[in-house]
């Protein structure tokens, strides 16, 4: 079977489990997990402090509690995402407010985000945080979304659980937003089997995030809690696989990146779309290489390719189920027109791992050709 993104352990991650083992720091303190913060922090570069947790999920939960946001209040979200993203509003018993994507990144619209500020804001109701997010990859419109939530005084969480390793304008995603957030999960571009990053812009809102990570204790001698607290920092364990998949990121970047340039050259004179960055100033980890397919310009649909993949074991996956059409919000407000709602009818996530062999390439390519005989 050929997978859609899998990652490959090392002896490297390995070692540093060995030493957590020696050491006895075998739960959520130790030297992996101040390690592995401060290889995020010195790769991700600009005011970066780091806490890991034990999922993505749980960052971005954690980024919104930073913000203040509480039950009734309204959250602004990008649609065109994975459930994660917007789940965690839900936690806060908040209301979320989704915004369509741009056809360049396939991110949220800067137009639109404008739009519903504005008019959330006439109604008397100010957006309490913003979340945008960098899918497959892809950095955001990041430059304006900055502008606009900088100019309204809303703050800026950066889902970049995708697209660690890309930049915008040679900076690290992750580094733009007053949080940002990374995913370690077992299908992203490094994986810690299960964890995830909350980025912080100072000092003391990282030390705020452990705190609520770690059970929101007290300074005491007892146990004493006054606010609720979870239990979300990543074990020293994992953070000794973290550190070792760090140092394998930018052959990752690159193995990504390799296996996009592939499928661009396969579809260049077809008239299938693959996503790509729009100019220079984006670099794309590439985490999943897409394509779209008009079924009226190519004379066959992404479900005609993603059957034949199938058929050959190779695995491909529908582009994700924009939120605004997921029976869960469907009372929920709204901003765009139908470029998300397109993204998912028309497209389709090719097989991307960093560990794609020639032979698996071979494999793919002979299917893909048949579409243009
Ligand atoms: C994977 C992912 C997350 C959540 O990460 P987990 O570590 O799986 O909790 C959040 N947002 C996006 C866009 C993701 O792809």
């Amino acid at each position: 079977m050929i997978r859609l993104s899998e990652s490959r352990l090392s002896d490297k991650e390995l070692a540093f489990i060995q030493i957590a083992f020696e050491k006895g720091e075998v739960s959520f303190y130790g030297d992996n997990i101040q390690g592995f913060e401060s290889d995020i922090e010195n790769l991700i570069g600009r005011e970066s402090y780091v806490a890991c947790t034990n999922s993505g999920t749980s960052a971005i939960h954690l980024a919104l509690i930073l913000c203040g946001v509480q039950s009734g209040d309204e959250v602004i979200c990008q649609s065109f995402t994975f459930f994660a993203t917007a789940a965690p509003i839900l936690y806060q018993g908040a209301t979320p407010i989704f915004i369509d994507s741009e056809e360049d990144t396939w991110n949220m619209s800067p137009i639109h985000l404008e739009k519903a500020i504005k008019e959330r804001i006439s109604r008397g109701k100010k957006p309490k945080a913003i979340i945008a997010v960098h899918l497959y990859g892809m950095p955001a419109k990041i430059d304006e979304i900055v502008k606009i939530t900088k100019s309204y005084e809303i703050p800026l969480i950066e889902d970049a659980a995708e697209a660690f390793g890309s930049k915008f304008k040679g900076e690290y995603c992750g580094g733009f937003g007053d949080y940002g957030i990374l995913s370690f999960n077992g299908n992203k571009i490094i994986t810690t089997s299960g964890g995830g990053a909350l980025i912080c812009r100072t000092q003391k809102g990282r030390e705020r995030a452990v705190f609520y990570a770690s059970q929101s204790r007290d300074v005491s001698s007892h146990y004493q809690h006054s606010v609720v607290g979870y239990n979300y920092r990543m074990s020293n364990i994992l953070a000794g696989i973290g550190r070792g998949q760090i140092q394998s990121l930018a052959n990752n970047v690159l193995a990504r990146r390799e296996n996009h340039r592939f499928y661009r050259d396969i579809f260049q004179s077809s008239k299938v779309r693959v996503l790509k960055e729009p100019s220079n100033h984006y670099f794309s980890n590439h985490w999943l290489t897409c394509i779209i397919v008009e079924p009226e310009k190519t004379g066959f649909s992404r479900d005609d390719i993603r059957i034949a993949l199938q058929e050959e074991n190779i695995e491909s996956r529908i582009l994700w189920k924009p939120m605004h059409l997921q029976p869960i919000f469907s009372e929920s407000s709204y901003f765009g027109e139908e470029v998300a709602e397109n993204l998912f009818n028309l497209g389709l996530c090719l097989p991307s791992s960093s560990i794609l062999s020639v032979s698996d390439k071979q494999k793919i390519l002979s299917v893909l050709m048949r579409f243009f005989e």
